[in-house]
């Protein structure tokens, strides 16, 4: 079968290459891709600039549904061939490590990733192991967002905490910014979204799906108008969905004292913070990475629901061979969430 690889470490070195079509290890299931998302993600490991285990030659990608070919000897009769599913790109944890025992394998540090380590999606066929039956109203487009909500909900949910009426901001209109904007709207807050003029698209999106107050910080004081709608406290939650060092900056001016402020876009370098806000302000700062399977659940059901329409985030779909086209697409920030799909 044919599938995008990545081939060697280092700055690009990716192509559409044959891969050989393996059977499932026993404790996994052979899943026939239908569509697979390209996440931010994905262009660090073109690039090769990510904190996580790569083993090239590698098939990319880890956003993905589809629907059950083959069962490995030790999957039971609660996943049948034919079952529609998605699956977390957690392809190996060790199992025994305190995190794994008390839930949070995504911090195992034993952890290897379907897409990195694993071969991943953006290929006709892919052995996973932590599978989710998706809900018969989700459609396999929507049910490719399945794994980026999840990060959505572990970051906003698990992570921070919002009560009805906090007033949220959130900076960095990207796939996860929208998605973590929706979800602090389903757990009752207020959201702003903050964007710069290149993400208008992205910005009207989020409008369009309900997100309640947006500014464009290229063209507004955006600390002051936080502070003017919110009384001159400022937020009582912030998200920093961009991994963007000024947006964090801006961030840390924009939580109230007491606040809540969490770190979910990745820098992908160490970053200049004036952390001493964090002592005068007394605020609470805490990280997201990934996602556990209450998260996951957490995610199908809002979308079963209809509570974060994750199919209004795609914006383009590709076939496989266009890759590269997909890909500069998404590091120019055109598009919302781009899907390629396998041939
Ligand atoms: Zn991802
Ligand atoms: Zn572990």
């Amino acid at each position: 079968m044919r599938g995008l690889v990545k081939f060697a470490r280092g700055d690009g070195f990716v192509e559409v290459r044959e891969v050989e079509d393996l059977p499932p290890d026993a404790n996994q299931v052979k899943i026939e891709v239908k569509a697979s998302g390209i996440c931010g993600s994905d262009l660090h490991v073109y690039h090769d600039d990510i904190n996580y285990l790569i083993r090239p030659p590698v098939v990319i990608g880890h956003e993905f549904s589809g629907v059950i070919v083959e069962k490995g000897s030790e999957i039971g009769s609660e996943v049948q061939i034919g079952d529609r599913v998605t699956a977390e790109p957690s392809g190996y944890t060790c199992g025994t490590c305190r995190y794994c025992k008390s839930g949070y394998y995504n911090l195992c540090s034993e952890r290897k990733v379907i897409g990195y380590w694993f071969n991943g999606s953006f290929a006709r066929y892919c052995n996973a192991t932590f599978i989710h039956k998706l809900p018969d109203n989700v459609t396999f487009h929507a049910g490719a967002v399945t794994e980026l909500l999840a990060c959505a909900v572990h970051g906003v949910v698990e992570q921070t905490g919002i009560s009805a009426g906090d007033f949220v901001v959130v900076t960095g209109p990207g796939p996860l910014g929208i998605l973590s904007a929706l979800v602090a709207m389903a757990e009752g807050g207020v959201v702003t979204l903050c964007g710069i003029s290149s993400d208008a698209h992205r910005v009207r999106l989020a409008e369009e799906l309900g997100v309640h107050h947006t500014l464009n910080v290229e063209e507004f004081d955006a600390i002051q108008h936080v502070r003017d709608l919110t009384g001159g406290y400022g937020a009582d939650v912030v998200l920093e969905c961009s991994g963007v060092p000024s947006a964090a900056h801006m961030a840390l001016e924009m939580v109230r004292k007491r606040g809540k402020y969490t770190q979910i876009g990745l820098f992908c370098r160490p970053i200049e913070i004036d952390f001493e806000q964090i002592a005068y302000k007394e605020i609470k700062v805490s990280g997201s990475i990934s996602q556990r399977r209450p998260a996951w659940e957490r995610a199908l059901d809002l979308m079963k629901r209809g509570a974060v329409p994750t199919d209004r985030l795609i914006s383009h779909e590709f076939p496989l061979h266009e890759w590269q086209r997909a890909f500069e697409m998404f590091e120019r920030k055109e598009g919302v969430k781009l899907l390629l799909l396998p041939e």
